[in-house]
């Protein structure tokens, strides 16, 4: 499938289809009015809070206020368009230029240079992958998933872009390719390659089960980076950012919208391809949760490697093709 008509169909599954009842919905008992999830009930000031009864009273119009229409938050029909046919063309005669095994529960950084590709390879078996980027100058600059969810959706695929951080805010990189793309959205309204998950990390796993796990992706994001830029530990920690979950199947629970995961979809020999707008870094964990149908954060998954593949498109294909320049914002923040 061509990149424009992938990006058509995920409009049009996007509009068209609505998640159904989740995983926690089908679950769930109402019983005298109080909503059970997963078997336990929910306290006051929990997580659970939104499912009870609320405590203030509606006003009179609250129907009517519930009815306004949603509108999407922002016109992405007025981005620069997507070249679908550069790309297609740029990626139709590829040479390898290097390949490397990120291991179980570890992360690996490379560079890919603007105008070259980069794959993420399933091998062996079902496994997500954590994914940060930076431009290669400038740590600063990273990608920035909250915006790219915002301009994009909750999941990537073929024809989004990997937007950078303000004052930038340019395409880092766009995705070419997604042996996955036929996934959509499922009965429980979840999708694969996630960008609201942000990353296990060992902050949180000490926070919820009291005990130190050093392998969780922001610590093997961590680690990678020193390594890559020769940085210390506390150096290279504030670099970490919200990653690209690529392969992992997420979404929120329809009842309390709630983050879940779901096994992925991926198998051995699927892959992710992404054209680098700009010369990047990049860092890819395989996160511990292997494909995060269970657990994370913990040695209890049953984990595999993931393959990296970086190609380069003949260079004729490239003529004509400029690297995105920044945001030409004024900066002024209304001072002058
Ligand atoms: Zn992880």
């Amino acid at each position: 499938m061509h990149l424009s008509e992938t990006a058509h169909r995920r409009r049009r599954i996007g509009q068209t289809r609505l998640p159904s009842a989740s995983r926690q919905e089908i679950l769930s008992d109402q019983r005298c009015g109080i909503l059970v999830v997963n078997g336990s009930l929910p306290t006051f000031g929990g997580t659970m809070s939104m499912t009870k009864s609320a405590h203030t009273t509606p006003p009179l119009d609250a129907a009517a206020r519930r009815r306004a229409p949603p509108v999407l938050t922002y016109s992405v029909e007025q981005l620069p368009s997507l070249d679908a046919a550069f790309y297609n063309g740029a990626r139709a005669e590829l040479s390898k230029v290097t390949e490397l095994m990120v291991p179980p529960r570890d992360a690996k950084a490379f560079e890919v240079r603007a105008g070259h590709f980069f794959r993420i390879v399933s091998v062996e078996g079902p496994q997500v992958g954590d994914l940060n980027l930076w431009n290669a100058h400038d740590l600063t600059e990273r990608f920035y998933s909250g915006k790219t969810r915002a301009l994009h959706a909750t999941h990537l695929s073929t024809g989004d872009r990997l937007w950078s951080t303000f004052p930038r805010l340019r395409p880092m990189a766009t995705i070419t390719h997604d042996t996955l793309d036929w996934y959509g959205w499922d009965e429980d309204g979840a999708g694969v390659h996630d960008i609201i998950g942000t990353r296990c990390d060992p902050y949180s796993n000490l926070l919820l089960k009291g005990t130190e796990y050093h392998h969780c992706c922001h610590s093997n994001l961590t680690r990678a980076l020193v390594t890559a830029r020769d940085l210390s530990l506390e150096e290279a920690e504030v670099h970490v950012h919200d990653v690209m979950s690529v392969f992992m199947c997420t979404g929120y629970t329809r009842d309390t919208h709630q983050y879940f995961m779901k096994a992925s979809p991926a198998r051995p020999g699927d892959f992710i391809e992404f054209f680098a707008e700009i010369d990047l870094l990049v860092a890819l964990s395989a996160c511990p949760g292997g494909d995060c149908g269970a657990s994370h954060s913990d040695d209890t998954a049953k984990c595999y490697p993931l393959k990296i593949e970086v190609h380069r498109p003949r260079e004729s294909a490239l003529v004509g093709w400029q690297s995105p320049s920044p945001n030409k914002y004024s900066r002024s923040h209304g001072t002058r």
